[in-house]
């Protein structure tokens, strides 16, 4: 077969003019291998340098290129040792900032010198500025040069600049993209509003001046949309052809007698839900087979996932087989160990917990008894399929919180867990609403079922949403909630992905709340705590030994504390809707009413009212998801961590959600008419990643 990028589209790096070994290093870090995969690297955003902007034209958050005189530069001592220079154009004044400067730029930057620079205009003590811009100083009647297109800003990695990425994907640019193929063209792709794949690619890595950087940005422009359709394709290819291979590979059938299961769930003491009912018995069907299962079981928090996996796991208990419930974070396998040992030690069932705190000989022991088999059930994070460890006869495992973890890394595991070519039963269970044409498409390596109601008799949660100024009446509501028994959690937001700033807004809250709730136990937990100490905290909170916990996002999944009947949201306009939902399922689990309080500064902008008011008004995860949908504007990056749903370069599972069904039903025409294009194009996009499905 020809090179599977395109006819005439060299397959080896070397080809590109000055790529030795080194750069080959360097580029595979960025996935590319061949340089038809250049022409996928796209640019993460872009710098508009094709013009002048007028300093009076600035506004904060702007990048340009400005281009002005120097009235005054002077090294100041404000806080910190900086130089200031003070440029004009005669249409507005602009301040630049250095922290880090030399005498030599002090001394260029003279009175009267012309200077041309590029950054982003921010608010200063002193109007606008614009901190460590790239500038240059102008000779004196020097020409300005600008840029023909926007300025492309790839992914970086170490040991590759810009200014070498830009030049090799230029060369790739104008020597292969004319030879890619484009699958989808002839009206395959049926939807004549998006542009072909070469001309999209061009206009991504060449936006003409005047592109609209916000659609951009966005990520809803319409070369975006037609290079999204082709990911999700590449994608739901790769998992169909998963599907079908996993249908003639072999697992142990596990028949229900149902003695054990019966004997389960007498002793849960509440009756299972029509949707729990109806979810297993679609997993009980499936476990009959001589195939491994491939079943995702979606429901809102607080539907009882874990009650179904739980039925599920006996059945292969019941038959002289081992589980494996793996879940994303120590502290939700620290509480599946809790639920597990509760309803299984009464049985006989042996649980086992690889935690990450056992001591050495703990750990030897456990693996002993997964080793021999008399670990039934294994409870843990991925460590459970880590080197050396040895499953005696693994027939199920169980993955909660999907999301978390990617597909492939999935599949990856679950090669791991066979025995010869005896492949574990794979359950897996989210909380994320997934519409149903996302589910098909995206998860075509899965069965769906679906959980819809909550187990009866919760009061729904009361939301109510409060500008930050009366925190002083939320934190009147703890001492109140704590007084009847109560517990609350108090989560502090995500700031700018920094850990470092989330981890400082936990703490001053935390020594907030201390100080005005002496007679309170006020506990902590963040990111940066071991996972030792975020249990020990979590564990202390569920026992009421700790009646308010402040938290990071952390305990955003799975946690479960019937005892705690107030959330508190702070800086709830920032974060997602669907990520707000998810908090606030870890209260409203007990009988007593429960409260999420949604702490917001003021004033709220359009959509982040909107996003609090659908918030206040629906509990129905579906519906929020819907809404989540509508309501991501352009410039609403915020909340994208809570699709992470697979390594996606191009397309974004909720905004392009409606692409779904035309990226199956391209599926099935490329299948059909075209079956030699599918191989080059999965791995056009997914590359590598796919290789773990066929080892
Ligand atoms: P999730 O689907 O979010 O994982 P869990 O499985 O943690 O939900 O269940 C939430 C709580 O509801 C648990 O305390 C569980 O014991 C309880 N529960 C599960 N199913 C039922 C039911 N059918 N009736 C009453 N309570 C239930
Ligand atoms: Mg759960």
């Amino acid at each position: 077969m020809t090179g599977t990028a395109g006819a005439g589209i060299p397959e080896s790096l070397t080809a590109l003019r000055g790529v030795g070994p080194a750069l080959v290093e360097r580029l595979a870090r960025l996935g590319v291998t061949r340089p038809a995969d250049l022409l996928f690297l796209l640019p993460v955003r872009y710098e508009d340098r094709t013009r002048v902007t007028p300093v009076g034209a600035l506004v904060p958050g702007l990048r340009a290129v400005v281009e002005a005189e120097v009235t005054l530069t002077e090294v100041v001592f404000r806080r910190r040792r900086s130089l200031l220079c003070r440029v004009s154009d005669g249409t507005g004044q602009l301040t630049l900032r250095f922290f880090y400067f030399s005498k030599a730029q002090q001394d260029a930057l003279a009175r009267g010198a012309r200077v041309r620079c590029y950054g982003e205009a921010r608010s200063g003590p002193g109007g606008l500025e614009i901190v460590h811009p790239e500038y240059r100083v102008l000779a004196t009647g020097e020409a300005v040069t600008l840029e023909d297109t926007l300025t492309p800003i790839y992914p970086a990695t170490e040991g590759l600049q810009q200014f070498r990425l830009r030049p090799l994907v230029g060369q790739a640019i104008d020597r292969f993209l004319p030879l890619l193929p484009d699958w989808l063209e002839g009206g395959l792709s049926g939807s004549p509003a998006l542009p072909g794949l070469r001309a999209a690619l061009l206009y991504m890595h060449r936006p003409p001046p005047g592109a609209d950087l916000g659609q951009l940005a966005a990520g809803r422009h319409p070369c975006q949309r037609r290079l999204a359709l082709e990911e999700m394709l590449a994608h739901h290819l790769s998992l169909r052809r998963l599907r079908e291979r996993a249908r003639t590979e072999h697992a142990v059938a596990l028949p229900g007698d149902g003695a054990l299961r019966r004997r389960f769930l007498d002793g849960l003491g509440f009756p299972l839900t029509a949707g729990q009912h109806a979810a297993l018995a679609e997993i009980d069907a499936d476990l009959a087979q001589p195939h491994p299962m491939m079943r995702l079981v979606q429901g809102d928090v607080g539907c009882g996932k874990t009650v179904v996996a739980a039925a599920a796991a006996l059945q292969a208990v019941a038959h002289g087989h081992q589980v494996a419930v793996m879940a994303p974070t120590e502290l939700l396998t620290e509480q599946h160990r809790r639920s597990f040992s509760r309803w299984f030690e009464p049985l006989g069932v042996q649980v086992t917990w690889l935690s990450g705190s056992l001591t050495r000989r703990e750990r030897v022991r456990a693996y002993e008894a997964i080793g021999t088999g008399s670990a039934q059930v294994v409870i843990g994070t991925h460590a459970l399929f880590q080197e050396g460890l040895a499953y005696r006869s693994l027939a199920l495992m169980v993955v909660d919180e999907q999301h978390r973890f990617g597909v492939h890394q999935r599949l990856a595991l679950m090669q791991k867990g066979a025995a010869g070519d005896i492949r574990p039963h794979q359950l897996v269970m989210t909380a994320t609403p997934i519409p149903r044409t996302l589910a098909m498409t995206m998860y075509a390596d899965l069965d769906t079922s679906v959980i819809r109601e909550l187990p009866p008799g919760r009061t729904p949660v009361q939301t109510v949403a409060l500008p930050d100024r009366r925190r002083a009446e939320v934190v009147a509501r703890v001492r109140e909630a704590a007084r009847a028994g109560h517990r609350a959690y108090w989560v502090c937001p995500l700031i700018e992905d920094s850990e470092e700033l989330e981890f400082q807004a936990a703490e001053s809250t935390h020594a907030m709340l201390r100080e005005a709730l002496p007679e309170l136990a006020v506990g902590l937990v963040h990111g940066r705590m071991k996972g030792e100490a975020k249990d020990h905290a979590m564990r202390e909170f569920a026992a009421g030994r700790l009646q308010v916990l402040v938290a990071t996002t952390v305990i955003e999944v799975g946690v479960d504390v019937p005892e705690a009947t107030l959330m508190i949201i702070e800086n709830a306009e920032r974060m997602g809707l669907a990520q707000l939902h998810q908090l606030r399922g870890r209260v409203g689990r007990g009988a007593a009413t429960s409260t999420c309080v949604l702490l917001y500064q003021a004033p709220l902008a359009g959509v982040a009212r909107e996003r609090l008011e659908v918030l206040r008004d629906t509990s129905d995860g579906f519906l929020v998801a819907q809404k989540d949908l509508e309501l991501r504007g352009p410039g609403e990056v915020l909340g994208t961590r809570q699709t992470g749903l697979m390594q996606l370069r191009v397309a974004d599972l909720l905004r392009d959600a409606d692409l779904a069904a035309d990226a199956q039903r391209l599926g099935r025409i490329l299948l059909e008419r075209a079956p030699a294009a599918v191989e080059p194009l999965i791995r056009r996009w997914i590359g590598d990643a796919d290789r773990f499905g066929s080892v």
